[in-house]
């Protein structure tokens, strides 16, 4: 039996809620809905029991703070923006990456983030 405290419930439901991966602070703005008096100190506590429990998976691009998503299967990339600094998910490969790498190499996998402006920067 896996305790589900109020703090993880609020966490994991901000994060499927968003659908988009959620950095700290932002975590900590959603969940203070639920838990007005939730501080930093107990979200970092959760995340990290959620991440060893592998429901919840840590992002880190380069250059950007990490940040957090539900752990899934689906092959997935990022985009970030660069007004507000948002990430979010792309479900789509670009094609013809195999035509791209030098002869004689075996792509094993990539990742992708794009970033420019979110629908609400533009
Ligand atoms: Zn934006
Ligand atoms: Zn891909």
């Amino acid at each position: 039996m896996q305790r589900m405290t109020k703090q993880r419930i609020a966490i994991l439901k901000c994060l499927s809620e968003s659908g988009r991966p959620l950095h700290i602070e932002e975590i900590l703005s959603y969940a203070s809905v639920e838990i007005p008096l939730i501080n930093l100190s107990t979200i970092y506590r959760t995340i990290k029991t959620l991440a060893r429990e592998e429901k919840i998976a840590l992002i880190e691009l380069p250059g950007e703070k990490s940040c957090y998503e539900i752990c899934q299967k689906e092959h997935h990339h990022y985009f970030l923006c660069d007004r507000c600094n948002k990430i979010y998910f792309i479900n789509q490969c670009p094609k013809g990456l195999s035509e791209i790498v030098p002869k004689g190499f075996q792509i094993l996998g990539h990742s992708i983030t794009l970033n420019g402006f979110c629908m609400e920067c533009v």
